[in-house]
């Protein structure tokens, strides 16, 4: 029977599933037969297997996941850690819960530190997961290896899971959980991998049975006729096609232009944004550069990273945001408190605020680099709800010497009160991710709830839509940066409600730009009032379609 999910992006994938083996239970609090040394040896031995496969992995996978990959390495070398497990066996336990129970106190007192601490116990909980399925002598929890290609079925994957996985090995992505706009998605889809998430059912689906997946679909198919296998087939040969059309600015088919720009997280995303035709850049998400820092970076820090992107983008358009911490992205130096809903807390421009030396020494370095770079900088900020907290930052942006400066359009009560929002701003850029999830009420890390998690829903369109009259009569730009405009006829709807430009992540630029050039800016308004007036996500992709 088919499965069906919430897809991410427009990939397809044809091959065999492998599950990703499901957390071990927690151990008896057996005692151990009597042979205390024994057993502490075996967990010794353990403790350096797990740390020499980590140290392994992490030289194979290079790059930032090899620094998550050794920092996990030392946890099991942790000599406290071996001498808690040691206690606790001399006391009578099994190795294995001496192991379980060491680490989960350390956990504890992680979790009790909050913020970046809070943040490795999970880290820990999957070492202590590895030294505990070894000695079991079952498999470790996690990516399974394989010598041939396959698609991953799991429960749910880390971000950090998601970083490591190897493209040549990993054909697409199948979860029981999380929401389409999670970062993990996000993470897939800047890696061009096809993933649905939110599959009631998947865990269902038995090792090596072949499936077709079609995110754009939001549909898995297990064990598909050849005629079903053979169409599969021509159609990733098809989007392979389109991804190597030559590149040219962003345009529809009468020749308005849509600049299209890229989302990147730090310096290094700039050449290949560069390389597949971004024409700038549409959201620098700069909180991703310090996500591991325990204490506010200095201005020199920042301006060298800011001017490292701006340098990629000499005379183009580049939109810095200000850092959004909080919820699914905590920083140690910005959110500290426990909140019950952090979605709906002090996060973005709030923290910000409650911080202000930190905002003021983040826009200090973009004046700077604005300064000593070629680019078109523009600031803006995240989690905005109103024109009062516009205004707050506008001018201090401006007041050190910023020259264009906006705001995120994230919070639906800012598109409500739109008019008076351009009226104190430069420019406005929609945040679709969080605009669905404040709109629809409906947390965006959710698998249970990805279903309410989809832009095309009319209510969320109706928000763009007052964002784009309130921008035109302004006279000035509306962007659109959420996961929303890489859906390529989403895009187009987005056009006709009033969008001037796109960001996306790069991988997503060919097929947008495809999709734009085969419409003109009236069939665009058309399909956008198609959609508006539907009841339903479904009914508005429908409607658009048709029109
Ligand atoms: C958004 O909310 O749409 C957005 C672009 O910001 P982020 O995904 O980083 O929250
Ligand atoms: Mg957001």
């Amino acid at each position: 029977m088919d499965l069906r999910g919430v897809g991410v992006g427009r990939g397809i994938a044809v091959g065999p599933i492998r599950r990703m083996p499901d957390p071990l239970p927690e151990p008896d609090d057996a005692a151990h037969p009597g042979d205390a040394a024994a057993e502490f040896a075996a967990a010794q031995a353990a403790f350096a297997a797990v740390a020499a496969e980590l140290t392994a992995r992490g030289a194979t996978a290079g790059g930032a996941a090899r620094d998550v990959l050794e920092a996990a390495a030392m946890m099991a070398q942790d000599p406290t850690l071996a001498d808690d497990v040691k206690a606790r066996i001399d006391a009578g336990k099994t190795g294995q819960r001496a192991v379980f129970e060491a680490f989960r106190a350390f956990q504890d007192l992680l979790i009790g530190m909050g913020g970046y601490m809070a943040e490795r116990a999970t880290d820990l909980g999957d070492v202590s997961q590895r030294i505990i399925a070894h000695l079991r002598g079952v498999p470790a929890p996690g990516v399974p290896q394989s010598e041939t290609p396959f698609i991953l079925v799991a429960t749910d994957l880390a971000p950090a899971d998601t970083a490591l996985l190897d493209l040549d090995k990993v054909l697409g992505l199948i979860t029981r959980e999380g929401g389409p706009t999670s970062h993990t998605a996000i993470l897939a889809r800047s890696k061009s991998i096809p993933a649905i998430v939110g599959v009631t059912g998947a865990l269902e689906l038995v090792d090596g049975t072949l499936v077709i997946m079609d995110a754009a679909a939001d549909l898995i198919t297990p064990a598909p006729s050849a005629a079903l296998i053979a169409d599969a087939k021509s159609r990733i040969a098809a989007r392979a096609a389109v991804a190597s059309i030559p590149i040219v600015d962003g345009a529809l088919a009468d020749g308005t232009k849509v600049p299209l720009l890229a989302n990147v997280g730090s310096p290094e995303d700039g050449p290949a944004a560069v390389e597949l035709g971004a024409e700038g850049v549409g959201l620098f998400r700069t909180e991703f550069l310090f996500l591991d820092s325990k204490t506010a970076p200095s201005v020199q820090d920042q301006q060298e990273k800011y001017s490292a992107l701006l340098s990629y983008f000499p005379g183009k358009k580049v939109v810095v945001r200000a850092l959004d911490a909080g919820a699914d992205k905590p920083l140690a130096f910005l959110n500290s408190a426990h909140e019950e809903n952090p979605a709906l807390g002090l996060r973005g421009l709030r923290a910000l605020r409650a911080s202000e030396q930190i905002l003021l020494d983040q826009l200090t370095a973009l004046k700077a680099a604005q300064d000593a770079t070629a680019a078109d900088l523009w600031v803006m900020a995240p989690m905005v709800a109103d024109a009062e907290e516009t205004r707050y930052f506008v001018e201090l942006a401006k007041s050190l010497g910023l020259k264009t400066v906006g705001v995120m359009a994230e919070v639906p009560s800012l598109a409500v009160m739109a008019d008076q929002v351009f009226a104190a701003a430069d420019f406005v850029s929609v945040g679709t991710n969080d605009l669905t999830q404040y709109t629809m009420a409906a947390d965006r890390m959710l698998g249970s709830v990805a279903s309410y998690q989809d832009p095309w829903h009319p209510a969320v369109l109706r928000l763009v839509k007052m964002l784009g009259d309130a921008g035109a009569a302004a006279g000035k730009s509306v962007g659109i940066c959420g996961e929303a405009a890489a859906d390529p006829q989403l895009a187009v709807v987005l056009v006709g409600l009033g969008a001037t430009t796109l960001s996306m992540t790069p991988a997503a630029l060919a097929d947008v730009r495809a999709e734009l050039a085969t419409v003109t800016l009236e069939q665009a308004r058309r399909k956008a009032l198609a959609a508006l007036a539907s009841s339903t996500a479904a009914g508005a992709r429908a409607a658009a379609a048709a029109a």
